[in-house]
């Protein structure tokens, strides 16, 4: 029989190919006693019943019983990879992080990537933004760009994240996917619109993870040596070139291959060809973000390449594949949180909810000691500092060290070359609404300038094959949204609504469109019935 399988299928095959000698390991409980028999359970008499002194089957159901540790509650589903970045340019004139420091510089880094809404045993090429999250190992702890393959996202203000998810996750009471949840918030927040116009695009649906883009998304602080500080984004460009599947491919392979992506990574890094990406920055001054026609730190919006031209910095290059999916991908603890000197928050709203929300998902998801787990551990550097105990303590805990800060007895001091970047601020505390931000010239940038007529046209049919599943309301006052872009965006999407009713009698709604109204569709329900 013909034989067709690839490195990631023949995983088992390679493992026993690297055992020198033909000795296998004795079986052990997890406490290391040798076990005798792992086929049969202790019982009186043949079919007798199971004997609580069978502790060796006792131990194996209660480990596996505690086999998974709560999901992700985004990003579930991903695959992990592991490589170096290398410095290529020079920028430590804005950054003083070491890893930036010399040209030709490695630091280890491992990468997860995702997709964001399943669950995590999801296909892997669903319509859904991708997670690209990049842990550095640097001398001064890690540095985690926790990003998408999006250089903006749908919301600016973290309060309407948890009820954003809720939106694209399952229906309460019938724990389905829900069109009208999803459409119903889109439409009642227009700042989602560039998002919404990227995700229903070709690159909606990436060919694998090695053929997207990656992006901070956020703006970033940098600081330099001097402590001169300039706001920045990161943009990591893939070197495989962008490749997305088309509505049918991703179809057939969410039946057919539902792990894709993981497989077409695996295979790649395995067979020797790595993916790499090169970074690049955006640098705006204090003084342009001041003067900047739009809110820097507001995520649903990009800095437009022509007055802030990216940077190149390096290369990262993805090598290594996980020896373990669970130890080196599912505890995989990222957060924005951990920047090494140089690299700071800017005030991005965005930003700011997920220094707070990752470590603690962390905390509840690994425990309060993941950042002990091999894969977490800032290896590059020493942990050495105050905390101590915590379930799973997995190091020395630090010894006879003392654990009080200050004391007299040396125990870890200050670094003041570590000291933040200060930043003034003489505003008033309170709740801003931000609803009177421009959310549509960016979006209308981007459908009539980046989009080509094809493109257009398959966004729109992507967008209406969607929005036809929520009631009407929620599609009309979608279209309205999507006309205020541009009134050839609301007409598309308008006219491949109106060919989805045609061809659903269950739907008997007709709606008319005024094109003599200035920049909106007058829309009316007829029935039929
Ligand atoms: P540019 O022409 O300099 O950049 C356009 C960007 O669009 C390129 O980075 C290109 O990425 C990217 N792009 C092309 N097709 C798609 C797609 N289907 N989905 C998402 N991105 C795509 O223009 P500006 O910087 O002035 O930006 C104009 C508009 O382009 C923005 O309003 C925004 O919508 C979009 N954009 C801008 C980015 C930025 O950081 N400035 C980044 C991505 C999109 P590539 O070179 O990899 O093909």
């Amino acid at each position: 029989m013909a034989e067709c399988r690839d490195r990631a299928t023949d995983q088992l095959k390679h493992w026993k190919s690297l055992r020198a000698d033909e000795n296998v390991d004795s079986l052990t409980t997890g406490a290391g006693q040798p076990i005798g028999d792992k086929l049969n359970v202790i019982t009186a008499g043949p079919r007798g019943p199971l004997l609580i002194q069978d502790t060796v089957f006792i131990d194996e159901m209660a480990h596996f019983d505690r086999e998974r540790i709560p999901e992700r509650v985004v990003h579930a589903k991903g695959a992990g990879a592991f490589g170096y970045f290398e410095v290529t340019h020079d920028i430590s004139s804005y950054c003083k992080a070491k890893l930036f420091q010399q040209i030709g510089k490695r630091t280890s880094v491992s990468v997860r990537f995702s997709t964001v809404g399943g669950e995590a045993g999801s296909a892997d090429t669903v319509r859904d933004p991708r997670g690209f999250a990049c842990k550095f190992y640097t001398e001064d702890g890690n540095w985690d760009l926790t990003g998408n393959n999006t250089p903006i996202f749908f919301i600016r203000d973290p309060f309407l994240f948890p009820s954003f998810i809720h939106t694209q996750k399952r229906n309460p009471q019938t724990h389905l996917k829900d069109a009208d949840m999803t459409w119903d918030f889109f439409s009642l927040r227009p700042e989602t619109l560039h998002q919404v116009s990227f995700l229903y695009s070709d690159r909606g649906i990436p060919d694998g993870f090695r053929h997207m883009n990656g992006y901070g998304s956020h703006t970033f602080k940098l600081v330099n040596d001097k402590r001169e500080a300039v706001y920045c984004k990161f943009h990591l460009k893939t070197n495989q070139g962008i490749r997305n599947l088309t509505v049918e491919a991703a179809r057939q392979l969410a039946s057919e291959d539902p792990d894709y992506s993981i497989r077409d990574l695996y295979n790649a890094i395995a067979n020797g060809n790595c993916p790499s990406w090169t970074l690049y920055v955006q640098i705006m001054s204090f003084q342009e973000a001041q003067a900047h026609r739009w809110n820097p730190f507001d995520v649903t919006k990009v800095w437009p390449h022509k007055e802030f031209p990216l940077i190149p910095v390096g290369q990262l290059v993805l090598n290594k594949n996980p020896v373990n999916y669970f130890t080196d991908v599912e505890q995989l603890a990222f957060d924005p949180s951990n920047m090494p000197p140089g690299i700071e928050p800017s005030p991005d709203k965005m930003l700011q909810g997920r220094l707070f929300s990752y470590p603690d998902t962390h905390r509840h998801r690994l425990g309060v000691n993941y950042l002990q787990l091999p894969v977490n551990c800032p290896f590059k550097c020493r942990v050495t500092n105050y905390q101590r105990d915590g379930p799973m303590c997995s190091t020395d805990n630090q010894g006879g060290a003392p654990n009080y800060y200050p004391n007299s007895f040396s125990g870890p001091e200050c670094q003041p070359l570590a000291m933040e970047h200060s930043l003034a601020t003489m505003n008033d505390v309170a709740r801003y609404n931000s609803a009177d931000d421009d959310d549509y010239s960016q979006v209308t940038a981007f459908y009539l300038n980046v989009l080509n007529a094809d493109e257009r046209r398959r966004l729109c049919e992507n967008l209406a094959n969607h929005l036809k599943d929520a009631q009407l309301f929620i599609q009309n006052r979608m279209v309205d949204l999507l006309t205020k872009v541009h009134a050839d965006f609301g007409a598309q999407v308008h006219s491949f609504l109106e060919q989805y009713v045609a061809k659903c009698p269950q739907k008997p709604v007709i709606r008319t469109y005024n094109r003599h109204a200035s920049d909106h569709f007058v829309s009316a329900e007829k029935s039929n019935l």
